[in-house]
């Protein structure tokens, strides 16, 4: 820390992204990127004239992008915001929603960023256990008297909780911001939005980092009730009016536009998924039941860590999380099904080398 910083963030932890090295190519399974490019509409859209624009400013509404999410979700203009990936969102939702004295009620297995805003704008926040088969339970969120996020499916384990008990929780928490992480919905998860009309706290999080292969690009969205929209919007002009560059917007729109094809890759990865998923059971290991495009795994015959450093030897880099109560575990994000022959293959070589040694 330099001289100059504030106390404030002395013993503040950043969040550790996953590795992007750049030192070979591995088969990358470990941020749950996308592994279809974006839609041939997309690499239109981004085209030299629009290059050429880049000495204007970019509409900081995004108005044109804004209607076109507004009409796929079937709300009005005035429900949707707009952010610099959906990280930006949450890190809004902390600053508009919290304070000293208004913590936030969220899982402890979830979404790394989730304690880092609760560090950084210091506020007080409960990392609520989840239950022995990895599961949330809702109840432990109904009428708490905070701020709650919920990743759902939840990350690293893909599992997810019913729109009952969404909506019990948006129910029991009338003077509480509900926030719902729908990071990873489009693989076979089920939305809420279509409870934002009759919740005015629930506010749901979506991104094109994930099903609309555009991580690069920094675009996330929420849909919520216009007064909640507001409230972030506020924020939004108080620190980065522009936070959504040209290209993005212009991509983003495009992408909308290319639904369809969206669909078709999740489904894509939806099979793969559990293609792989009754591989690995067959090789005994335990496979969470997910709903995204990953899975979280672990081997009775090989440690977590251990077998993410044995996959990096082989060039596939999974995620593996320090945290006790998931260090037996993997995460490994659903790629083409031609890189998940490559994992499969690499992982029984793992497990006969060391059945070898024993
Ligand atoms: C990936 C992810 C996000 C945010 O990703 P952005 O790239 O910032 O849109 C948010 N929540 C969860 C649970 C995620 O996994």
């Amino acid at each position: 820390m330099s001289k100059f910083s504030s106390k404030r963030f002395e013993t503040l932890e950043a969040y550790t992204p996953g590795e992007q090295p750049q030192d070979k190519t591995y088969v990358k399974l470990n941020t749950n990127e996308s592994p279809y490019p974006p839609s041939p509409l997309v690499l239109e859209s981004v085209s030299a004239s629009e290059v050429e624009r880049l000495n204007l400013y970019p509409d900081p509404m995004g108005e044109q992008l804004k209607g076109k999410i507004a009409k796929l979700y079937g709300v009005k203009m005035e429900n949707v915001f707009l952010s610099n990936g959906s990280d930006e969102i949450l890190n809004f939702a902390f600053m508009a929603f919290c304070d000293k004295e208004k913590g936030a009620f969220f899982p402890e297995i979830s979404y790394g960023f989730y304690p880092i805003y609760g560090d950084l704008y210091e506020i007080p926040y409960k990392q609520i256990p989840l239950q022995t088969n990895f599961s949330v339970n809702y109840k432990d969120y109904c009428d708490c008297g905070n701020m709650v996020v919920i990743a759902n499916p939840n990350a690293p384990t893909g599992m997810e909780i019913g729109l009952a008990e969404i909506e019990e929780i948006a129910q029991t928490n009338p003077n509480q911001l509900v926030l719902i992480d729908e990071a990873y919905v489009d693989f076979g998860g089920t939305s809420c939005v279509g409870l934002v009309e009759k919740y005015d706290n629930l506010l749901v999080c979506m991104t094109f980092s994930k099903s609309r292969s555009m991580a690069g690009s920094r675009l996330g969205f929420a849909i919520g009730n216009a007064e909640i929209i507001a409230d972030l919007e506020k924020i939004k002009f108080s620190t980065n009016p522009y936070n959504i560059n040209r290209l993005t917007l212009v991509a983003g729109e495009a992408a909308i536009d290319s639904n369809g094809y969206y669909i078709d890759n999740a489904k894509k990865i939806i099979e793969t998924r559990q293609n792989v998923a009754s591989q690995l059971q067959e090789l005994d290991f335990i496979v969470l039941d997910s709903k995204a495009n990953f899975l979280f795994i672990s081997s009775p015959n090989i440690g977590g860590e251990t077998l993410y450093g044995a996959l990096k030897q082989k060039g596939v880099l999974v995620r593996h999380f320090k945290k006790e109560k998931i260090k037996d575990f993997i995460r490994v994000t659903i790629g083409t099904p031609e890189q998940m022959e490559i994992f499969v293959e690499k992982v029984k070589e793992i497990l006969d080398e060391g059945e070898a040694k024993s």
